[in-house]
């Protein structure tokens, strides 16, 4: 493994929290190396009759809490250690959450922009045929990632169907409500690091109209959006794959999710209602309050990070901070809600999700945005308190918080069981 792999960057947090507790060196040495990664070459036929391959993997990292559970993404530089990465900290996010689950992950290397949607419905189902082995509502439950949505859960959950010959819905999140997914689940990871931010305000001196930059306007980034300006906060500036737009009086929200949903992107909007171009490059550091980095990993690193002019950083992306620009971060006086915490709303809902197709009795979206609400507030007052009494940052205390718990779980299995070999 290389110097600057996803993973070693990852493994620094779990070593700045072990610091903090007094816990068995077997833990961490069981909670470095992934469980098992399943990597396959999916085969399907293109509409103009040719076949294509795509390399695609499952990465079950660690199921001592629950089965292993976690997204599938597909995006042309997927590969296999940012699948092992995420599935990593899904490990430790569905631990911050308390959720009685472990973390795993998929990806499909292929850009889902050059399929149609025949071909890319025949790419989810070879996907479900490749992995229905080691899949399954008490084994390993997928959800939607980057470039996956609920209409590909539908096909997945449906070709899952065929293949084990009844209906299983629980085997897969993110569904549509059709096919037994939850309300709330489509802006869930949005409104949790909502929220989270809304707990917290009087605690990190935040002011009642904040100076929004998002990053990244697919899922989340239109959601957190929508969600913040709604509570009287002004988005200042938004970037896309293609470009970034800006204005000082606040974007049009409206326009930018109309674009978005007409296919375009968001430099589009350039010109109407005083959104001026900006370089997607300089969004980091644009003049605002938040800053909430929702796309890709490693966005802020050690050559923007100085640049950066919020107090606070919502990370709605899986890792877009780099464990070098935490450290400058800090240095600086900026809070980061990190990852694990700050986008958890997404699988805390695809738990919900869950637990109503196994009850077969569904709730209401309020009762979803509560039942959301109080587990954010809940588990983030407890990483803030530990913030507090450790003096670490909110990432460190995340970390020390997850690992006592996932280390009681390896303890509680015992020293000769399979989870714990
Ligand atoms: N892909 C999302 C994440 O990274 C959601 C996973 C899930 O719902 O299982 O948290």
């Amino acid at each position: 493994m290389s110097e600057e792999s996803l993973l070693d960057n990852a493994l620094v947090r779990l070593d700045a929290a072990a610091a903090h507790l007094n816990i068995d060196p077997d833990v961490i040495e069981k909670l470095k190396f992934p469980r098992e990664t399943t990597k396959v070459r999916l085969m399907i036929r293109m509409d103009d009759g040719s076949r294509k391959s795509f390399l695609a993997w499952r990465c079950r990292y660690d199921d001592t809490r629950g089965p292993t559970k976690g997204g599938i993404r597909f995006h042309p530089e997927a590969d296999v250690d940012e699948v092992e990465t995420l599935a990593f900290w899904m490990t430790f996010k569905c631990a911050v959450m308390n959720l009685p689950y472990g973390g795993g992950k998929g990806a499909v290397q292929v850009d889902p922009r050059t399929l149609s949607k025949a071909e890319l419905e025949r790419l989810s189902r070879a996907y479900m045929q490749a992995f229905a082995r080691i899949i399954g509502p008490d084994r390993d439950i997928p959800a939607p990632d980057v470039y996956t949505n609920s209409m590909i859960m539908g096909w997945m959950a449906d070709e899952y169907a065929q293949i084990v010959g009844r209906a299983e819905p629980a085997v897969i999140t993110g569904k549509p409500i059709a096919l037994g997914g939850s309300l709330g689940r489509g802006d869930a990871t949005a409104r949790g690091g909502f929220y989270l931010v809304r707990h917290l305000a009087e605690d990190l001196g935040l002011s009642k109209s904040m100076r929004v930059a998002v990053q990244g306007f697919g899922n989340a980034g239109q959601h957190i959006a929508r969600l913040l300006v709604g509570d009287g906060h002004k988005v200042v500036a938004v970037s896309d794959s293609s470009g970034a737009v800006y204005s000082k009086e606040g974007l049009h929200v409206d326009v930018l999710l109309e674009a978005k949903a007409n296919g375009k992107p968001v430099s589009s909007t350039a010109g109407q209602g005083g959104h001026e171009l900006i370089d997607a490059k300089d969004l980091v550091g644009v003049d605002c309050d938040l800053l909430v980095p929702a796309a890709l990993e490693n966005m802020i690193h050690s050559k923007n990070a100085k640049t950066v002019k919020a107090k606070l950083v919502l990370e709605l992306a899986n890792g877009p901070v780099t464990p070098e620009a935490d450290a400058l971060l800090a240095e600086s006086g900026v809070v980061v809600l990190p990852d694990i915490l700050a986008n958890a709303g997404g699988v805390t809902v695809s738990y919900f999700e869950w637990v109503q197709n196994r009850q077969g009795y569904y709730w209401t979206e309020e009762e979803i945005h509560d039942r959301l609400r109080t587990i954010t507030e809940r588990e983030g007052r407890a990483i803030w308190n530990v913030s507090r009494e450790k003096d670490v940052t909110m990432r460190t205390a995340a970390y020390v918080h997850a690992l006592g718990r996932l280390a009681e779980a390896i303890e509680a299995h015992g020293t000769q069981s399979f989870f714990t070999s």
